[in-house]
């Protein structure tokens, strides 16, 4: 299983770096990955397993955040108690996206920041993703609210940005009153 060290941390520079599309089919590393990274996500949300295996909980990761520099992300979403969707996103694309903007009230995590961080992070309230899934078929979703937050953190991983990026540190508040915030 994928361990937290695993993960890389906000200071490796693979972080950063340029990710290339996937190509089909898949090898299998990648899909060995692609299993282990939503197993993680998923136990690492219910509690008994997060404190087994000392998980922070998470829901998306992206695959450079493993040391892979290509362009996809997975995300494992609690849709209600104890229902879980898991979402595999390979070359994703943001086909469109609302004009309102919405933050995280609580801030923004991420699996690879490992402290807290102070500041509201705009992003947009709803959006349209499109991507391949692992078979290599054509995939569109509609996220929105917390959902949408996830699509677009992993999103911006594919770019090398990092949540934080997003947040001006003379004034991380900025902007927040023409905001909804979630
Ligand atoms: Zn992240």
């Amino acid at each position: 299983m994928l361990k937290t060290k695993d993960i890389l941390d906000e200071k490796d520079k693979r972080l950063r770096k340029k990710n290339t599309d996937v190509t089909f089919p898949l090898t299998k590393e990648e899909k060995k990955l692609i299993k282990d990274m939503l197993e993680h996500l998923h136990l690492s949300q219910i509690e008994k397993y997060a404190t087994k295996y000392n998980l922070r909980p998470g829901m998306g990761l992206a695959a450079p955040q493993v040391g892979l520099n290509k362009n996809f992300f997975v995300v494992c979403h609690e849709e209600s108690e104890n229902v879980f969707h898991n979402y595999v996103l390979i070359n994703p694309k943001m086909i469109s996206h609302s004009e309102e903007l919405i933050y995280s009230s609580a801030g923004e995590g991420c699996l690879s920041v490992n402290r807290d961080v102070e500041g509201i992070v705009p992003r947009y309230a709803r959006v349209s993703f499109e991507g391949y899934d692992e078979e290599g078929n054509l995939v569109k979703y509609r996220a929105r609210e917390e959902l949408s937050i996830v699509f677009q953190h992993e999103l911006d991983h594919l770019n090398g940005i990092l949540f934080f990026d997003h947040i001006d540190p003379k004034d991380p508040y900025k902007n927040a009153d023409i905001m909804r915030e979630i």
